[in-house]
């Protein structure tokens, strides 16, 4: 039941929009009088709107992804993408999204903020994912599933057959979230794009690529999906700062790759000296730059570290995660201080016990 057109799946009033046509739709040299947009012609290069396309940055995209250019959606943050595909394919009050519990928060708020329901699907004890159970839960209104992989925050690959299996089966757009794809040692989902036309893969430049204060996310799918993204976005959605320190980070690539290699290492070197103590009951396998750690008293941790002015993530609220803290990696000097206090507050639960 491959999908060999998205087109029924789009919102009727969004197919028959007349998208905003902005000023420089029509031009994309860079030696003209520019006298169209009513920008003021003082205060270069400030003064003038960005590439509504992004061209540039995309093309620089496309030669290290191999993803080509009219595959690429660019947003302000991928969250703006997950918002933008809510809102392209899910009639408000009608249809429904399907997302993996526990995940990532924002495809619920998205939802909900559109007034799109949502139906969860429990993950399996072990963090993996029932294929069957996700396209079970799924009535005729159900537009998009959610997957994340490597999942926030349980921090594990979901497998590819299985991601596979969901992309195959359904009946609607199938969106799996990469941001973490570069800590995994994998090259996630993407050699499978260009043989589905439902399937959107989100990539971030907030987390490997140390970006997340400009914003900058991207879409990567077939280019009907890409082409409703482009006219329902915001016109000027990448300002052109972000798009400039993007283009200078995408030339120092290497350095992307020294601060991933160094983030694993120490990684590494966390769940071990974490799996020592006795407050440690388990240290998750993780394929992302975070570690998922059920303690034996996670609250009260989790207020002691906070006390130390060491913030970590409480999840011990959220299914399947009782009693876990998410810890995300820094540099060498915080982990070891981090794990100073975890061990100090250890070998405190430790000596009460004991008296
Ligand atoms: C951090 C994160 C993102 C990043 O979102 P941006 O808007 O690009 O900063 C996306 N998905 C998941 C699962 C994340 O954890």
């Amino acid at each position: 039941m491959a999908i060999t057109d998205i087109t029924g799946f789009i919102r009727p009033n969004i197919t028959k929009l007349v998208p905003y046509s902005s000023a420089r739709d029509e031009y994309s040299g860079n030696d003209a009088v520019l006298m169209d947009a009513n920008e003021n012609p003082y205060n270069a290069p400030f003064n003038r709107y960005p590439d509504p396309l992004q061209r540039k940055l995309k093309q620089e995209i496309s030669n290290i992804s191999g993803v080509n250019t009219r595959n690429l959606f660019l947003g302000n943050g991928s969250d703006e993408a997950i918002d933008l595909l809510i809102r392209a394919f899910c009639n408000p009050g009608i249809d429904n999204i399907i997302v993996i519990d526990p995940t990532y928060g924002m495809y619920e708020v998205c939802a909900k903020i559109n007034d799109v329901q949502v139906i969860k699907v429990l993950l399996n004890n072990d963090f993996s994912l029932d294929p069957e159970k996700v396209l079970s839960s799924a009535s005729e209104n159900s537009k998009i599933i959610f997957l994340c992989s490597p999942n926030n925050p349980t921090s594990n690959l979901l497998k590819e057959s299985d991601i596979l299996e969901i992309i195959e089966r359904f009946n609607g757009i199938v969106v799996i979230d990469e941001a973490y794809i570069d800590f995994s040692g994998t090259k996630g989902i993407l050699p499978f794009l260009p043989d589905h036309k439902n399937m959107v893969i989100l990539r971030t430049f907030s987390k490997a690529w140390g970006l997340a204060g400009i914003r900058l996310g991207m879409a990567m799918a077939d280019y009907e999906i890409i082409t409703v993204l482009n006219k329902i976005k915001y016109p000027y959605n990448v300002n052109n700062l972000s798009q400039e320190l993007a283009l200078k980070s995408i030339k120092k690539m290497k350095l992307k790759e020294k601060w991933v290699k160094s983030v694993l290492e120490e990684r590494n070197i966390m769940a071990r000296s974490l799996e020592l103590l006795e407050i440690v009951q388990t240290v998750y396998h993780s394929d992302a730059n975070f570690l998922l750690v059920r303690f034996t008293n996670a609250k009260s941790l989790y207020d002691y570290l906070r006390q130390q002015k060491f913030i970590v993530r409480d999840r011990s609220k959220v299914s399947l995660c009782s009693g876990c803290l998410r810890i995300t990696i820094g540099t060498r000097y915080e982990n070891r201080e981090l794990i100073k206090h975890i061990r100090n507050f250890n070998n405190k639960s430790k000596n009460n016990k004991q008296s």
